[in-house]
C-alpha cells in the first residue's frame, strides 16, 4: 500500500521509447482469431465477421482518477481494463481487444511501468483480451492512461439505453456503494499514515469494500449468464457514476419513468456497517457512489422467471410512462424524485 523507498529504479530515459514498450509488452499473449495484425505495426488489423463492432475509450488521469499513494500500481492497471471492459459488457458485447496509451513523467521507474502492465496483464488474461497496440509518450506532471477496449456483438444483441418500456422491469448486478465506501476507508487511512507514517492499517474488517475500490470487476459472467438464459435486456448501462444518474440515463434516452424501491437496493453488510461508523445513509451511498462497475439493465415481465431465483440479480423497481417521473419510494413510502446524485430530499411529493 505504502511507497518501498528501496525498490529499484531504472530510469525510462535508459531503454529508450522502442525498448519501453517491447520491454513491457513481450509477455502477452495474442489469443483471438479475430486479430489479425497486432503491436508491431503502424496500426493493428482487426477481422469480424458478421458481427457488429463494439468500441470504447477512458482517460485515467492522476489526481483526478486515481491516487496512487494508496492505488498500487499494479492494482490501476487492473482497473484500468475494467472499466473499459465494463463498457462493452453493457452493450451486451464479448470484449476482445485493447489498446493502452501512456504520458508518463520521469518521476516515475521502469520498476512502477513494469507494476502497471503486470495489472493490465493480469486482465488481459483473466479476461481472455489481447493487447494490439497503443502509445507512449512523456508528460510533464503525472500519470495518463487511456485504454480503447474493442469487442464484438450480433446485429440482434446488441442493448443500448433507449429501449426500455413502461411496465420493465428494473434489475442490477451485485450489490451497491462497496467501491465508494472502500474509497472512503483509504482516504482516512492515507491521513492516518500522513499524522503517523509508522502505523500498519488493519483493513481486515473492510476487506470486501476496499477490494471493491482497488480491484473492480469487470460483469463478463453476465453477458454469458444472459446468453444461457436467452434473456434479452431492453436497456442497459454500467453502473460507472452511481445508481441515479444511471437510471436517469435509462429515462432519457428510453422517454420513461421509473419507481425505484429503497428497500429493495442490494447492499453488502461491509458497505452498511461503514455507513453507520461514517454516519452517512446507505441509500444516498448506493445512488452516488459511483464505481462499481455492476450492470443495471431492463427486462420485460414475461422474462421475470428467468431471473427470479437468480442470486445474481435483483429486482429494484420498475419502468413507468415517462409523464410519472423517476422516483424513488422509500422504506417510509414516501415518493422522492431521483436526481442526477442522490436524490432530492426536499422535493418529496406527498
Ligand atoms: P508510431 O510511431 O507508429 O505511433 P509507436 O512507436 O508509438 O508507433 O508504437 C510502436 C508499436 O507499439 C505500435 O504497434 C503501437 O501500437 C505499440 N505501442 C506503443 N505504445 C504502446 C503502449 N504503451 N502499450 C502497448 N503498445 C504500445
Ligand atoms: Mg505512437
Amino acid at each position: 500500500m505504502l511507497e518501498n523507498k528501496d525498490q529499484q529504479r531504472t530510469s525510462l530515459g535508459d531503454l529508450g521509447e522502442f525498448g519501453l514498450i517491447d520491454h513491457l509488452t513481450k509477455h502477452f499473449d495474442i489469443t483471438h482469431q479475430s486479430t489479425i495484425k497486432g503491436i508491431g505495426d503502424d496500426a493493428a488489423v482487426l477481422a469480424f465477421p458478421d458481427e457488429q463492432i463494439v468500441v470504447t475509450t477512458d482517460l485515467l488521469v492522476e489526481g483526478v482518477h486515481f491516487d496512487l499513494s494508496y492505488m498500487p500500481l499494479k492494482h490501476l492497471g487492473y482497473k484500468a481494463v475494467m472499466v473499459n471492459l465494463s463498457d462493452v459488457y453493457a452493450m451486451n458485447a464479448s470484449a476482445s481487444q485493447i489498446t493502452v496509451s501512456i504520458a508518463v513523467s520521469n518521476r516515475f521507474p521502469l520498476e512502477a511501468l513494469e507494476d502497471l502492465y503486470l495489472g493490465i496483464q493480469t486482465a488481459c488474461k483473466n479476461y481472455k483480451i489481447d493487447l494490439i497496440g497503443g502509445d507512449t509518450t512523456s508528460s510533464n506532471v503525472g500519470l495518463v492512461i487511456s485504454i480503447t477496449a474493442i469487442g464484438h456483438v450480433s446485429a440482434q444483441n446488441v442493448t443500448s439505453r433507449s429501449n426500455a418500456k413502461p411496465n420493465d422491469l428494473l434489475v442490477v448486478t451485485g450489490d451497491l456503494g462497496g467501491a465508494y465506501m472502500g474509497l472512503q476507508i483509504l482516504e482516512r487511512e492515507k491521513e492516518v499514515f500522513k499524522v503517523n507514517p509508522n502505523s500498519q492499517p488493519d483493513l481486515e474488517q473492510y476487506s470486501y469494500i476496499v477490494e471493491r475500490q482497488l480491484k473492480p470487476e469487470a460483469r463478463k459472467d453476465i453477458v454469458a449468464l444472459f446468453a444461457s438464459l436467452e434473456i434479452f435486456p431492453t436497456a442497459m448501462i454500467d453502473i460507472s457514476d452511481g445508481l441515479s444518474s444511471e437510471i436517469l440515463h435509462i429515462c432519457k434516452n428510453s422517454m420513461v419513468g421509473c419507481n425505484l424501491y429503497e428497500e429493495k437496493i442490494p447492499l453488502d453488510p461491509q458497505v452498511i456497517s461503514t455507513c453507520e461508523e461514517f454516519d452517512i445513509d446507505s441509500t444516498t451511498i448506493a445512488l452516488s457512489g459511483g464505481e462499481d462497475y455492476e450492470l443495471l439493465f431492463t427486462i420485460s415481465q414475461d422474462d421475470y422467471s428467468k431471473i427470479k431465483a437468480n442470486p445474481n440479480f435483483t429486482v429494484i423497481g420498475h419502468m413507468t410512462q415517462q409523464s410519472e417521473g423517476a422516483h424513488l419510494i422509500t422504506r417510509a413510502n414516501t415518493k422522492i424524485p431521483i436526481v442526477a446524485r442522490g436524490w432530492n430530499a426536499l422535493q418529496s411529493e406527498d
